[in-house]
């Protein structure tokens, strides 16, 4: 299959290298002439014009920073589309932009769908990330062969703009909790308990959750998390309070009542101002 990769950055590089990996043709064009070498090293035919990626390709992804950049791509390419091309956007962007791509895409007789990912740049390397899908069941039903190589996990979650609304309510219930965790350490502090008897208990208990497993905000329970490595990311601050941003856009738009979210989107502002690329639970350090 031939494949046109947008965004080769450090999602797309990986991504878009598990798929020369799996037999596939992949045409990659990044605004980054880096990105572009460092994609061409890995197998990538990297080109520097929209139109020479997209015109040949049977399935076109994009990767990309915003829902505007996104919307500009599409604009770009859409004219260039061969008939029966796919397209899949894996960028994380907001509900309304996803179901505007989508139809963009429909008003050329094309199938698109959104398909957002959760497993950070060493899930796109490893090839396990978690692919969160919004399109009709023929569009995913094609997708599902060329997302394998870069999956670990493919759900259909609904229609067009579904993936992105399950993409931002679980990041949304990862702030809160990664905050809730960050206080239950500074509170069994200050009454003394150890890390490791707080950390053995919740894990075993009801309150227990991936924000405490796997990504402990203090050093030693969990050897792994980024509390160990100074919070080098794991999960940026900064793309934290990106997410957060289209959830609390989301939340106005509904009218949704979300006060716990709400206040963790505040939070991770102020802290994604001052510390944009340490791990996010490093919100731990705003508490003590
Ligand atoms: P990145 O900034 O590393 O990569 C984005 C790439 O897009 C860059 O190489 C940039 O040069 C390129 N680009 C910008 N404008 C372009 C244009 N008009 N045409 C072509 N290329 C263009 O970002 P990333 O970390 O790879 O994230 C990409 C998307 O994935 C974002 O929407 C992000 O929110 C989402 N995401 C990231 C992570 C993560 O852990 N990094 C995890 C899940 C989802």
């Amino acid at each position: 299959m031939t494949i046109a990769f947008l965004g080769l950055g450090n999602m797309g590089g990986p991504m878009a290298a598990n798929l020369v990996k799996a037999g596939h043709d992949v045409i990659g064009f990044d605004v980054s002439p880096q990105a572009r070498a460092t994609a061409a090293q890995q197998g990538v035919t990297a080109v520097d014009r929209i139109p020479d990626a997209v015109s040949t390709a049977d399935t076109i992804i994009t990767m990309l920073p915003n829902g505007a950049i996104v919307r500009g791509c599409y604009e770009e390419l859409l004219p260039f589309v061969q008939t029966g091309a796919l397209l899949i956007d894996s960028s994380t962007i907001s509900v309304d932009d996803a179901r505007a791509l989508h139809t963009l895409a429909a008003e050329r007789g094309l199938e698109q769908i959104d398909a957002p990912v959760s497993g950070g740049v060493k899930g796109a390397t490893a090839g396990t990330l978690a692919f969160m899908i919004g399109g009709t069941d023929e569009a995913v039903g094609a997708a599902r062969s060329v997302l394998d190589p870069m999956a670990g996990k493919i759900i259909h979650c609904g229609g067009s703009g579904a993936g992105q609304a399950a993409k931002l309510c679980n990041n949304m219930l990862l702030a809160v909790q990664q905050i809730a965790v960050a206080e239950a350490f500074t509170l069994a502090e200050k009454l003394g308990l150890q890390d490791q008897a707080l950390y053995d208990v919740i894990t075993g208990a009801t309150g227990n959750c991936w924000a405490i497993e796997s990504n402990c905000p203090v050093p030693g329970p969990a050897p792994a998390s980024p509390a160990n490595n100074d919070f080098a990311p794991g999960f940026a601050a900064a793309l934290m309070n990106k997410d957060l941003g289209l959830a609390m856009d989301a939340v106005v738009s509904t009218g949704a009542r979300a006060p716990l979210g709400e206040h963790a989107a505040q939070i991770y502002r102020v802290f994604s101002d001052r510390f944009p690329n340490l791990d996010f639970s490093a919100v731990i350090n705003t508490l003590r």
